[in-house]
């Protein structure tokens, strides 16, 4: 058959989805410059398809304009044509940042660390996710049997992400059904959330290659565990140093780390609505899924919000470029632009107000009672999609870090959705979120 090569220009939305068009690799030099076109409505396309009421209607035009430097190339070599995907920015006609792009928000986060605490973000997303049409022994979780058995989708991954100029990191086989899970080496900047869409995108279509499905949805099964994604950071200073690290300081971390994780823990019922923001993503927010419950941090607690994650037996230069902590609070329904940017700006805002440092918990905050939990300065995360929306709406200082319309756009997309699942049972809701993530 005949075929043009195509070069896929895409974003990550307020759905959480890849989406965008692809056009001639001859165009390359011109749609750098000037973009595909786009349309201001898009932003409220909800993950099953739907259009979420929009402020725009059929109003304006926007170009999405490719970024050459976040290019990756991938063939698959099963006889589909390679991957050939950018992702970048959306603007107004004129050239400024849309209110609504996910990227350029990012890059506002970004920027307000750097001026705020001349630190520059360094981080991966550790990402879990489940094969849909593999039978599933019992035995299986962590083991060589289960990876075996999907060896060659496995391989292909790993293959992806170098092409696709990540470093893979690690694949395995994780505790959940047919659930895997796979990491890759940080990288900098708006490439962190660049590389975890890559990720995504990646292991989809290496599955698609395969004859299988791969769903990264929270959570596929409530009697079981989610998928979650677990957002690894560290910082560099203005010298290109390690700054997360202090050996004398509480749990290890630097001044300016703890002050970003207490922003974190102080704003982590309303930035959820961001970071986990599907209509099950607060079925896994449940204590004892090893996931998120509190906004805590832990030290060795894999149910903790944010975790440091200790690293052993080196030098202290080695300590200080390897030590970082995770955001656990996050789930594959949300854009990863804006699940990061959502973080950044919680923890600058933590550094802006001077934040003294949390001290980590090291017990199983479930057994405490709520008044003791209020008393210790602890809450509950939101224990729905439109809880965590009305937190966000209600927290001032969380809207005011999105520019323009955001805030008014994200509720009313957020909003059209949780609706649209108000009526289903939860094992429907959750076999409609597998079938579109
Ligand atoms: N599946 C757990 C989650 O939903 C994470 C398990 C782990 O890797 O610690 O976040
Ligand atoms: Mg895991």
């Amino acid at each position: 058959m005949i075929r043009e090569p195509l070069v896929f220009a895409a974003l990550t939305d307020i759905a959480g989805k890849l989406r965008g068009k692809g056009f001639p690799a001859a165009q390359l030099d011109t749609r750098q410059r000037s973009g595909i076109g786009w349309t201001p409505t898009n932003v409220q396309i909800t993950c099953f398809d739907a259009i979420a009421p929009s402020p725009y209607g059929a109003l304006g035009d926007l170009v999405l304009v490719p970024e050459p430097g976040s290019r990756a190339t991938v063939d698959f070599q099963d006889g589909r044509p390679p991957e050939d995907m950018m992702l970048g920015d959306v603007r107004s006609l004129e050239g400024e940042p849309w209110e609504c792009c996910t990227r350029s928000i990012l890059r506002g986060a970004l920027d307000r660390l750097e001026r705020v605490a001349g630190l520059r973000v360094r981080g991966a997303f550790e990402q879990e996710f489940q094969l849909t049409g593999a039978a599933v022994p019992p035995g299986w979780a962590y083991s060589h049997a289960g990876f075996a058995a999907q060896a060659p989708f496995l391989g292909a991954v790993m293959a992806g992400l170098g092409q696709a100029g990540l470093t893979p990191d690690s694949i395995m086989k994780e505790y959940g059904d047919n659930q895997y899970e796979v990491t890759i080496a940080p990288e900098e900047g708006v490439r962190v959330a660049d590389a975890a869409t890559y990720v995504r995108m990646i292991v989809q279509q290496a599955a698609l290659g395969l004859g299988e499905r791969a769903t990264f949805t929270p959570i596929l099964d409530p009697k079981g565990v989610g998928n979650g994604v677990h957002i690894h950071l560290s910082f560099l200073d203005a010298e290109g140093r390690p700054a997360t690290w202090d050996p004398d300081g509480p749990s290890g971390m630097s001044r300016q780390t703890g002050a970003f994780v207490a922003g974190i823990l102080r704003h982590l019922g309303s930035i959820v609505a961001i970071t986990a923001p599907s209509a099950i993503s607060y079925l896994r927010l449940t204590p004892h899924r090893w996931s998120a419950a509190f906004n805590n941090l832990g030290f060795r607690d894999r149910e903790a919000s944010v975790r440091i994650c200790p690293v052993a037996g080196d030098t202290p230069e080695a300590v200080a470029r390897r030590y970082n902590f995770e955001f656990r609070a996050a789930d594959a329904t949300a854009s990863p632009h804006l699940a990061l940017a959502a973080i950044l700006h919680a923890g600058a805002q933590g550094i802006e107000d001077g934040l003294p440092a949390p001290s980590a918990t090291e017990e199983d905050l479930a057994e405490l009672s709520p008044e003791d939990l209020a008393r210790r300065g602890y809450e509950r995360l939101p224990a729905s999609l439109e809880e965590a929306l009305d937190r966000f709406e209600a927290d001032e200082v969380v809207r005011a870090w999105f520019p323009g319309r955001f805030s008014e756009v994200y509720l009313a997309h957020k909003r059209f959705e949780a609706a649209m699942m108000a009526d289903k049972s939860i094992a429907d809701r959750c076999a409609a979120y597998a079938g579109v993530y």
